[in-house]
């Protein structure tokens, strides 16, 4: 409970919510209450309960979380505007499909601009560019799982639970060359002048 001033006018609930529901307010709005606190606040511990800590960038994570948990949303809403504007079936089935590969194509574009492959053209995109482009790729294929009629989000999930289940059975891996201990110096092989072809 606040004694602020400006907050005794406000209701205790956010618009909309029945404070005897137990109804959610939509999470961009709560995202964005969040966003413009945290902003006010600032960074750092903001209290404890019975010693279990809230720090602001705990709410600022969470925040940071909506717009992507708001993917397979957008991923089915995109589905279903294609399927009325487009119809549905196997061949709409099939060139959302091949919109992952067309996005892929663009992946590779920008990333022979961000290395300046083409001398012609010399360097045209840059790394944010690329990671964009694989960012359509990773939402056409949420889409085009959605055109197939299945939800993204649980298909994701079940990619995703198979993929930390992989990882967690490895037994663990002797580190990379590049990866090993600083307390384990990495030993370089330096051949003798006389056995490097000329
Ligand atoms: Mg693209």
């Amino acid at each position: 409970m606040t004694t602020d001033t400006a907050a005794r006018a406000l209701p205790d609930q956010p618009d909309g919510i029945d404070e005897y529901s137990s109804d959610l307010p939509d999470s961009h709005r709560a995202a964005e209450r969040v966003g413009e606190w945290i902003a006010a606040w600032g960074d750092g511990l903001i209290d404890t309960a019975d010693g279990h800590p809230l720090y602001a960038r705990d709410l600022e994570a969470l925040r940071r979380a909506v717009p992507a948990a708001d993917a397979y949303a957008t991923a089915r809403r995109v589905a279903a505007w294609l399927a009325t504007t487009n119809g549905s079936g196997r061949d709409q089935q099939t060139l959302q499909i091949l919109k992952v590969t067309e996005e892929a194509g663009e992946v590779a574009s920008a990333w022979i601009g961000t290395v300046g492959q083409n001398p012609r053209k010399g360097i045209t995109h840059t790394t944010d560019d690329v990671a964009d482009e694989l960012a359509d790729v990773v939402l056409t294929a949420l889409v085009a799982i959605a055109g197939l009629g299945l939800d993204p989000q649980r298909v994701v999930g079940n990619c995703v639970a198979k993929v930390a289940a992989r990882l967690n059975a490895a037994a663990p891996s002797r580190p990379h060359r590049d990866e090993a201990p600083l307390d384990r110096p990495v030993v370089d092989v330096h051949l003798p002048a006389a056995d490097i072809p000329a």
